[in-house]
């Protein structure tokens, strides 16, 4: 049974910190948050509290292992910066997690928390979510980089809830913090109340920026969060192991891959495109020729460092045989790994998963034609944490009693091991 942490529990309930529910990261309309800031935006803000220049990049080195390698919340925790100091920033300033309103565990141990940033300006709280996958030898953490999304792909949840807003770097980067405190995955810092550490001690070693949104519709704030996930001073997760997924915003792909040095995925879906302007419809504006093209030209692309194409299997749509065959001539000298991804349904969508039968055979298919394309097993269908299954939980809750019923019929088709 898949379980969700009661966090209206105190026993439950993240460590508390100072103004943990009043500001948050990135967000506070009255302070500023220090978190996903770059270091030289940090050297600028301490500035503005008169912090002599010569002593900014050695403040700055400060406040970033106490915020990225202890993983601090509060300015109380850096014994090292005098009081005097610590109350300064604190007047000024914030780095105060957001805050957690579900967090839920699947039977497959997958994790979701649905994450709440406080208003912004003259807007309303925002909800995200976040998805941590623990696999063999790796933890993958799934991050939201928009409130809704503008894009309409069919297959996803997320497209049939509009955008709000973008998220700050703060936000962005706030979402690994708030994982890693949860995963007990700050190596020198007390494991919070209620966290749920799992027994094989997995930490998040990847990232992937495939939750809510479109990355390259936010690229500033997305650019500046990778920059500081990738600090090899901080939360330093490599490069190669953080991954941007686009549905194909041709004119930032190039883009991307020379401000951030991350890998590349593409949510493909279709090999025409007659049906990816249906599945995709950012095709409309950038078909799937200039697509390529970006991606030909993606820099540092090589046999050691490819792009995945994400193409999930929709029954009777896009998984006859005809399409492998087309997928693997559409991709002829691209240095490109496959990721097929059973179709994860949710209360109204249109489409079913393919037969399982079906997406062995594309598999082999795309197998033997030389493309490492492992099938990504289903992971937290019980919570709806799947791939594209994202959804904010106050959208969630505005479902009609249709699709409660709906969502009831494929929670029990999970439980019955389908696909
Ligand atoms: S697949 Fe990505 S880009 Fe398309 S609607 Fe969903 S979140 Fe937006």
């Amino acid at each position: 049974m898949s379980a969700t942490l009661d966090l209206a529990d105190p026993a439950n309930r993240p460590a508390p910190v100072s103004a943990r529910s009043a500001a948050g990261a990135g967000a506070g309309a009255e302070k500023p948050s220090l978190v996903g800031m770059s270091r030289e935006e940090l050297a600028e803000a301490l500035g503005t509290i008169g912090i002599p220049e010569k002593q900014r990049r050695m403040r700055v080195g400060q406040l970033w292992h106490w915020l990225y390698v202890r993983g601090a919340s509060d300015f109380s925790q850096m014994a090292n910066i005098s009081k005097e100091l610590r109350t300064k920033l604190a007047e000024a300033f914030e780095i105060a997690r957001p805050e957690i309103v579900t967090e839920q565990v699947s039977v497959d141990g997958t994790r979701k928390w649905v994450v709440r940033f406080p208003p912004r300006g003259a807007g309303r709280p925002v909800e995200v979510e976040t998805v941590y996958i623990p696999e063999e030898g790796r933890g993958t953490l799934c991050v939201s980089s928009q409130v809704g999304c503008t894009l309409t792909c069919t297959f996803c949840h997320t497209g049939t809830q509009r955008l709000v807003r973008n998220l700050t770097a703060g936000e962005i980067v706030s979402q690994v913090l708030l994982a890693r405190d949860r995963l007990g995955d700050f190596p020198d810092a007390d494991t919070p109340a209620g966290a749920i550490v799992p027994n094989e001690g997995r930490l998040v070693s990847n990232v992937v920026m495939m939750g809510m949104g479109e990355p390259l519709y936010n690229f500033d704030n997305v650019a500046t969060a990778l920059g500081v996930m990738s600090d090899g001073d901080g939360l330093s997760v490599s490069k190669r192991r953080i991954t941007l997924s686009t549905s194909g915003v041709v004119p930032e792909i190039v883009r991307a891959g020379e401000e951030t040095g991350v890998m590349l995925a593409i949510s493909l879906h279709a090999v025409n495109d007659e049906l990816r302007d249906e599945l995709v419809p950012i095709n409309k504006k950038y078909p799937l020729e200039k697509l390529l093209e970006a991606c030909r030209n993606y820099p540092g692309l090589s046999n050691a460092r490819r792009i995945t194409f994400e193409y999930v299997m929709l029954k009777g749509v896009n998984d006859s045989m005809e399409d492998a065959r087309n997928l693997v001539r559409m991709l002829k000298g691209i240095p490109a790994k496959i990721n097929l991804i059973p179709f994860n349904p949710w209360p109204g969508s249109r489409y079913e998963c393919s037969d399982w039968d079906q997406i062995e055979r594309f598999a082999d298919y795309v197998n033997q034609a030389g493309y490492a394309s492992p099938i990504r097993t289903p992971r937290g269908r019980d919570i709806f944490a799947a791939c594209g299954q994202l959804k904010s939980e106050s959208e969630r809750m505005r479902k009609t009693d249709r699709e409660r019923m709906e969502s009831a019929r494929i929670l029990e088709l999970s439980g019955n091991g389908e696909a």
